[in-house]
């Protein structure tokens, strides 16, 4: 994560260099030609607009804000629109029948974000997702109309004329354009809790340099001047900014969503595998190692003694009269009692030590490193312990043992010694430990 931050703050130091860049190339363009210079603005404005598109409709299904999502589709009409426009600039050599389809168009284009921007708002708390497919047929509709208004049917009210400048419709336009923004800024203020911090001001951003943009192109008086270019400078910011609230929201918010289910995942999978791997080696009512683990670390021991030469040492328990308890009281008792002795068990041996339960009410305990007179000392104190307790009902028991120190005879043998031991305990009386 820390890698994946330092290379996104480089990167992101590569961008905003690259950014002056453009934009110190894009001056030097204008002292050489402003057409050159209106060109390559557009051509950035129109590849910023398609970009925003193609995230949002790819990322729509993590753009949880119908908001974002409902201006980064409009955008690539916003980006064709743009395409027009700079075609029809004054200069290029496409629309010879007249000069000023560009500021119409232009000026349509304003309008349409504009709206987009207002209208967004009605969408911005609705729970369901708006359908993209819809927002893209209504702006293909509306696009196709403006088009057609300005190529075609040439109802489009003039924006220009030449030696007179910008018509009064232009300008009372670009107002008007100002204020929907005013408007829009206003809006997202009020539902700016809604947004990530950052993307609001993304948002906000934006749309102040669209209304100073559109301040810009209610001053010029040529197409080719200062003003019109600052105006120019400040669309791209305004694109730009869109661009970058789409990013974090619908790419890096992804990204975020993803790692996160990434790696809860990951940790409910090692639960249920530490679940898995427990249940396969823990007996269910004691909690102690069940029969097939205490065989396995039998194996073990055996293995670890003949390479190191060391010994190891078995205590085999059994509940007297465990039956009489069952009959008396019920198994539910006797299962409690079976749960006391699991926990003495475990309270008197090391941690090193091995307990498991062997059967029903029997037990076997491995003592690595342990000599048989020390692992009848920890059956005898458990014997005594037992014989020393008082368990549910007010029973009282006691236990018997077989103790076996590993002679380099097999795992089975050595289990049926200390068996064979218990059972000479029951025979001489229970209550007691056999080691001999
Ligand atoms: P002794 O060992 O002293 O010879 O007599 P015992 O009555 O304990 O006889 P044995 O060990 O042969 O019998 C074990 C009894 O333990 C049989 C069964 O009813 C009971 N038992 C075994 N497993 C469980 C269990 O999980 N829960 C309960 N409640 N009882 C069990
Ligand atoms: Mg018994
Ligand atoms: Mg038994």
């Amino acid at each position: 994560m820390q890698g994946y931050l330092e290379q996104s703050n480089k990167t992101s130091l590569i961008f905003k260099i690259f950014v002056i860049f453009v934009l110190f190339i894009l001056y030097l363009s204008s002292l050489y030609s402003y057409l050159l210079f209106h060109t390559l603005v557009e051509i950035f404005s129109i590849c910023i607009a398609f970009t925003v598109f193609v995230l949002t409709w790819n990322s729509s299904g993590y753009i949880k804000n119908n908001y974002l999502l409902l201006i980064g589709t409009a955008y690539l009409f916003i980006g064709v629109l743009d395409l027009f426009h700079f075609m029809s600039y004054k200069g290029m050599p496409i629309f010879w029948d007249y000069d000023y389809y560009a500021n119409q168009i232009g000026l349509a284009t304003q309008y349409l974000g504009g709206i987009t921007w207002l209208i967004s708002f009605f969408f911005l708390k609705k729970q369901n997702h708006i359908n993209k497919y819809i927002i893209f047929a209504i702006y293909l509709l509306l696009t196709a109309l403006i088009l057609h208004s300005v190529f075609v049917s040439k109802i489009f009210p003039v924006c220009f004329v030449d030696g007179v400048g910008l018509t009064p419709f232009k300008i009372y336009s670009e107002y008007e354009i100002c204020f929907i923004f005013t408007i829009a800024i206003y809006v997202l203020r009020r539902n700016r809790d809604v947004f990530d911090k950052k993307v609001y001001h993304y948002l906000n951003w934006s749309m102040i340099f669209t209304i100073l943009s559109d301040l810009c192109f209610t001053r010029y008086a040529s197409i080719y001047g200062f003003t019109n270019m600052v105006g120019h400078y400040f669309k791209i910011f305004a694109f730009y900014f869109i661009y970058k609230a789409i990013i974090k929201n619908g790419i890096l918010e992804s990204y975020e969503l993803i790692l996160r289910e990434f790696k809860m995942n990951e940790k409910i999978l090692s639960e249920e595998n530490e679940k898995f791997r427990n249940e396969a080696i823990i007996d269910g009512l004691t909690g102690l190692f069940n029969h097939r683990y205490l065989y396995d670390k039998l194996e073990e021991e055996k293995c670890r003694c003949e390479r190191y030469q060391g010994t190891f040492s078995i205590i085999m328990l059994d509940i007297d009269h465990f039956k009489l308890v069952n009959d008396s009281f019920g198994h539910l008792a006797g299962d409690e009692i079976i749960k006391s002795i699991a926990n003495m068990i475990k309270n008197h041996i090391r941690v090193t030590d091995i307990a498991g339960r062997y059967g029903g009410e029997e037990f076997l305990i491995i003592l690595p490193e342990t000599k048989l007179d020390s692992a009848v000392v920890v059956a005898e104190k458990i014997r005594m312990v037992a014989a020393n307790t008082v368990f549910v009902h007010d029973v009282k028991l006691t236990v018997s043992g077989g103790v076996s120190e590993y002679q380099g005879e097999k795992v089975s043998d050595l289990v049926k010694s200390a068996d064979h031991k218990l059972y000479t305990a029951k025979k001489n009386g229970r209550n007691r430990i056999e080691y001999e």
